[in-house]
């Protein structure tokens, strides 16, 4: 599709909304960006924007937007369910996401990857894998860069690794991956998608234009994900952690495998994987399949994973002081991650929790603390809710602190050698600081003090 003369609506002031106005506005389309909030709102400057022509609609979103316009593009913070898009959508106007934008733009095969989690830890694994062809290989998509920027510099013979997420697949229309992968459906973002049916419906759309010259990486383990195969069209590959496989990525005598095509390849070692836990060996068994349909050799697979360090905040280890290691997790925002990290440590863990308290079930959380850790440390607006229920789940050392710092402190006081003290907070960072890239970087900077 070619953009030009177009008069395209973009909704939303973000990090995509304004790359794709931008990208757009280049493309020769007219382009307009509204967000609801009023400017000085927005912590963004537009005056690139204004320079090229785009027209900035601040503070009030209405029905006389659609006057005129022949497309609309929503970013992933806006639902589609919006009264105005599905008014806009009854008037005959084109609909769709900044990915779909980024497809029609692209001139390279796009490799993507969908999930509940995973997804941030899979693409970056896959884009370092992929470094290997010599090709030129640019990642982008929900990791903090819009797509549509991304894949501008690209030409043809490169390749695009894409994290989308369930939000982008809302609005695309002809988005067609080379190589797709669904690494997981866990209850998620229900406030948006309201049933879990809708959720994976959702998902599927992932791999919804795909042809049987395309391919589709599937979790065998998780059902759900399994019996999507019935409703594509592309070639399956399945990973699995428990199963041994005809055709698919799997874990042999302890040695990650693919068999392809009558062929049997042998990776490496599970015990190569720098990553810590069992949600990870997932992560690479995918990583593995993609990038191997995408065209990697197997031996630059097996290096890429004895290498790869894993992705900043999530089980990051930060430092090890008197033998005592310390692992920045801020990333885990929910209950769900911070047991993947608490599954992850076979050493007496010092776990420290809360933030924003989210108000979901801490049953399954607290006892597997109780199992695990030997002292839990508490904060944020979430403490107090932590401390009932980790004293109704038997947890025995339980500590409440102020900030983050007098955290740090405790527990560098409390550790003793071989255990390990991890930033795993199970909430949201919103009350104490901006995102949780932020808290985990004050973390990283409070242990390094400490050594
Ligand atoms: P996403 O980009 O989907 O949020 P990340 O790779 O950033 O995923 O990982 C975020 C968190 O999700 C991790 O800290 C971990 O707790 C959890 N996680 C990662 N991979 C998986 C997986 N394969 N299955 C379940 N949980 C996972």
């Amino acid at each position: 599709m070619n953009f030009k003369g177009y008069k395209i609506l973009v909704l939303g002031a973000g990090i995509s909304g304004v790359a794709v106005a931008e990208i757009l506005q280049n493309n020769g389309a007219d382009a307009t960006l509204n967000d609801s909030k009023p400017i000085d709102k927005i912590k963004i400057d537009f005056s690139h924007l204004k320079n090229l022509g785009v027209k900035l609609i601040f503070g009030e979103q209405n029905e006389d937007l659609l006057n005129g316009t022949d497309c609309i593009v929503v970013s992933p913070g806006i639902s589609i369910n919006l009264p105005l898009i599905k008014n806009a959508k009854e008037l005959g106007i084109l609909v769709m996401s900044e990915i779909e934008v980024a497809y029609q733009l692209c001139k390279a095969p796009i490799i993507a990857v969908t999930g509940t989690n995973g997804k941030t830890t899979t693409t970056t694994l896959v884009g370092e894998m992929l470094e290997t062809t010599g090709k030129e290989v640019v990642v982008g998509g929900n990791i903090g860069t819009a797509l549509s920027k991304e894949v501008e510099s690209v030409n043809s013979q490169g390749l695009v690794v894409a994290e989308i997420s369930s939000f982008q697949l809302e609005g695309i229309i002809d988005f067609k991956p080379k190589v797709a992968a669904v690494l997981n459906l866990t209850p998620d973002h229900l406030d948006r998608h309201y049933t879990m049916q809708n959720y994976k419906f959702t998902k599927e759309a992932i791999f919804k234009n795909q042809t049987s010259e395309d391919y589709l990486v599937l979790n065998y383990d998780d059902p759900q994900i399994r019996d999507m195969s019935e409703r594509a069209s592309s070639q399956i590959m399945y990973f699995s952690r428990n199963t041994i496989l005809d055709n698919g990525v799997y874990v042999n005598n302890g040695i990650i495998t693919i068999a392809w095509n009558n062929q049997k390849y042998e990776v490496c070692p599970v015990t190569a994987l720098k990553i810590k836990g069992g949600h990870n060996v997932e992560n690479a068994l995918a990583a593995c399949g993609v990038a191997f349909l995408a065209g990697a050799q197997i031996t630059d697979l097996a290096n890429v994973i004895s290498k790869f360090r894993g992705v900043e905040h999530r089980i990051e280890m930060v430092s090890a002081i008197n033998g005592v290691e310390y692992y920045n997790d801020s990333k885990a925002t929910n209950p769900e991650s911070s047991i993947k990290a608490l599954e992850a440590f076979d050493e007496e863990i010092i776990l420290i929790a809360g933030g924003r308290d989210k108000n979901t079930n801490l049953d399954e959380f607290m006892n597997l603390i109780k199992k695990k850790a030997v002292h839990l440390i508490v904060l944020g607006e979430a403490k107090e809710r932590f401390k009932e229920a980790a004293k109704k789940s038997g947890v025995s050392s339980i500590h409440s602190v102020e900030s983050l710092n007098e955290a740090v402190t405790l527990a560098h006081s409390l550790a003793k050698p071989n255990q390990v003290v991890i930033l795993s907070p199970a909430c949201s960072s919103y009350d104490m600081f901006s995102n949780y890239e932020e808290r985990g970087r004050v973390f990283k900077n409070l242990v390094l003090q400490l050594s």
